[in-house]
């Protein structure tokens, strides 16, 4: 049930109308009248904080704001228009969820990825197209877009740096002067707010770690490519080619941090000696951290709640988040708005409803890729069985699900001797 907070009611004295709040204490809510026609005034300064603005915090703002929260802030310590480190791809699912969110243009139809090649270490090579359109949008672009649509439904924005979250009155004082009852962690991979919730942070085999940059697209390069590469010890790497309409590619490498033995530099020489056609010396690179949802924080402490690399909800085989992020974004934002008081309850039943069959599936293939001859399988049964491709491309980049006839054809594509036939291109 929203609580109906009045805009102008709420506000303390001296609080900035449509821009960042001006210093006051909070308070508990306040009630005006008798009965059930009684006013419920709140002394916060936001109905909802979100701190970070990147695709998880600008969804959560964005839901807020559509399911009426009237006084949404995003707070990031960056200012509008950083970059963030990532392959930029974005799935059918990530695409469906802006949708979703309102935003059927944010995409434009230059930046569609019509073509995707997986290769094995061996070097089997599956290629074919997506069955739902993927996306390749430089993170820089795809992150302003966002925010400028959540400014645009009028969600304020204001640099901060979150150094800590402070109980008060009922609800979460962030940085010296905003209150709320609800705060939203979107502050990625390294979150401060998951931090003050007392969650630990993803280790081992669940923190993948990469780096990446841009390189000159080669003449003729135009599908997406994903190259799995086997360690000697065990543990699943693998590199990347996504070409943006720009006219650049962006190339990274990454692996299990288990599997990252030799550090930044091995990384660095794998993905020049997997990618012979990019010029990797030339190109500058950047790393970061990957959780993967193989091991994820409780989502929601009281009515704090964790949304995307927050929650660590990247998918493991591919290093995909961006749909995550927005996905739980957008529950976050909804719960926040709908159910004030119960939003972190709320929102943990919804996210586990959307994705704990999704990650629990992930978290048994997941052991696979340390296989080698797994990773080889799989290859093979994309490159002989289109269903297969387009299911592995499914669970790779969004929510999809392997059904039993699917693993029946992954089995006899895999194992039963066949004809290997070319790669596919084309899609009935
Ligand atoms: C090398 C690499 C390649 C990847 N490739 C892909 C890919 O191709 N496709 C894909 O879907 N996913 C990819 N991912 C994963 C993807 O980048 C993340 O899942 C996604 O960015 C998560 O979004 P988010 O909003 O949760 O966090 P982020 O995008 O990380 O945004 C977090 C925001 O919080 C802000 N912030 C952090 N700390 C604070 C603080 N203390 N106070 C205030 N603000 C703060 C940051 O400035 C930032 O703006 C890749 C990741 C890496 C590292």
């Amino acid at each position: 049930m929203p609580l109906g907070f009045h805009p102008d009611l709420g506000r303390l004295p001296g609080d900035a109308v449509g821009g960042s709040a001006a210093a006051g204490r909070p308070d508990e809510s306040l009630h005006y009248g008798l009965g059930p026609k009684a006013v419920r005034v709140s002394l916060f300064t936001h109905d909802l904080i979100v701190v970070g603005a990147g695709p998880a915090g600008t969804a959560a703002a964005i839901a807020a704001t559509r399911h009426g929260s009237k006084r949404v802030i995003i707070v990031d310590k960056a200012p509008p228009g950083r970059d963030k480190v990532c392959g930029d791809a974005i799935g059918p699912e990530g695409a469906a969820e802006l949708v979703g969110l309102g935003l059927p243009g944010l995409l434009r139809a230059q930046e569609r990825a019509r073509s995707f090649r997986l290769t094995s270490p061996a070097g089997v090579s599956a290629s074919g197209s997506p069955p739902v359109a993927g996306y390749v949008v430089a993170r820089v672009e795809f992150d302003a877009r966002l925010l400028q649509a959540a400014i645009a439904v009028g969600v304020e924005f204001e640099q901060l740096r979150v150094r800590s979250l402070h109980h008060e009155g009922g609800g979460t004082r962030v940085g010296e002067k905003l209150t709320a009852p609800v705060v939203i962690g979107a502050d990625g991979a390294n979150s401060v707010v998951r931090r003050a919730v007392g969650q630990p942070a993803n280790t081992g085999k669940h923190l993948a770690v990469a780096v990446r940059g841009y390189a000159p697209t080669p003449a003729g390069t135009d599908e997406l490519f994903i190259g799995w590469d086997s360690q000697p010890g065990g543990g699943l790497c693998y590199v990347w080619a996504f070409p943006l309409a720009s006219g650049v590619t962006n190339i990274g490498y990454g692996c299990a941090s288990t599997a990252a033995g030799g550090g930044r530099a091995r990384l660095v020489r794998r993905l020049a000696e997997l990618l012979p056609d990019f010029d990797v010396a030339g190109t500058e690179l950047a790393g970061h951290r990957l959780p993967l949802s193989t091991w994820r924080p409780v989502p929601a402490v009281g009515n704090v709640l964790l949304t995307g690399d927050a929650a660590s909800l990247i998918n493991p085989t591919t290093g995909e988040g961006i749909s995550y992020a927005l996905a739980s974004g957008a529950l976050a934002g909804r719960a926040a708005a709908t159910c004030t008081d119960t939003a972190g309850a709320v929102y943990m039943a919804e996210l586990k409803a959307r994705f704990g069959g999704h990650h629990k599936r992930m978290a048994r293939i997941y052991p696979l890729l340390d296989i080698p001859i797994a990773v080889e399988a799989a290859v093979r049964a994309c490159a002989r069985d289109r269903v297969v491709f387009e299911r592995i491309l499914e669970l790779g980049l969004g929510a999809g699900r392997l059904r039993r006839r699917h693993l029946l054809r992954f089995a006899a594509a895999a194992v039963l001797p066949q004809r290997v036939s070319a790669p596919r291109a084309e899609h009935d």
